[in-house]
């Protein structure tokens, strides 16, 4: 019965997963409850510990620019101490996609303000800036369309 209702990529942090860069999540019983109201299945799924970053893990932005000069090659993800880790945001980018893929996800429900999942809202350089984060932008790249979810609702 359950395998009958559509999947749906969820940000595994807002489900409850203690996947934050500080050991946190992010847990919305209100997304959750809004899933199960609308007949979707969530996948969850996170893009940073698919591409090899560990829990907990040092904050991390987009040095400039935005989320697609980051998948175009032309800028670089970094720590706050400024250490490159854009081939692991990439690689949980590409991870998402491929989990799309592989169960036939059209939907995602991301968290907000990621450089990863952000879709209204990321971090450049420091700063909140309007624009997607780096999974985001390439599942929207795919045809997939993006639900942002600030998170943390009881
Ligand atoms: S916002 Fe995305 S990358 Fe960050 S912890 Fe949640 S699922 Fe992982």
């Amino acid at each position: 019965m359950s395998e009958a209702r559509e999947p749906v990529l969820v940000s595994a942090c807002l489900l409850g997963a203690e996947c934050r860069y500080d050991g946190r999540h992010n847990k919305d019983g209100a997304l959750e409850r809004e899933l199960a109201a609308r007949g979707l299945r969530a996948v969850p799924f996170c893009p940073e510990e698919h591409g090899g970053l560990g829990t907990p893990r040092p904050p991390a932005w987009i040095e400039r620019d935005s989320a697609d000069a980051v998948l175009d090659g032309c800028a670089r993800v970094v720590t706050h101490a400024g250490v490159d880790i854009t081939a692991q945001f990439v690689a949980g980018a590409q991870g998402a996609l491929a989990t799309c893929a592989s169960h036939g996800i059209r939907r995602a429900f991301l968290k907000e303000r990621s450089p990863s999942c952000g879709s209204c809202s990321t971090h450049v350089g420091g700063t909140l800036v309007p624009g997607p984060g780096i999974t985001t932008a390439l599942l929207q790249r795919h045809g997939i369309v993006v639900e942002g979810v600030e998170g943390r609702r009881a």
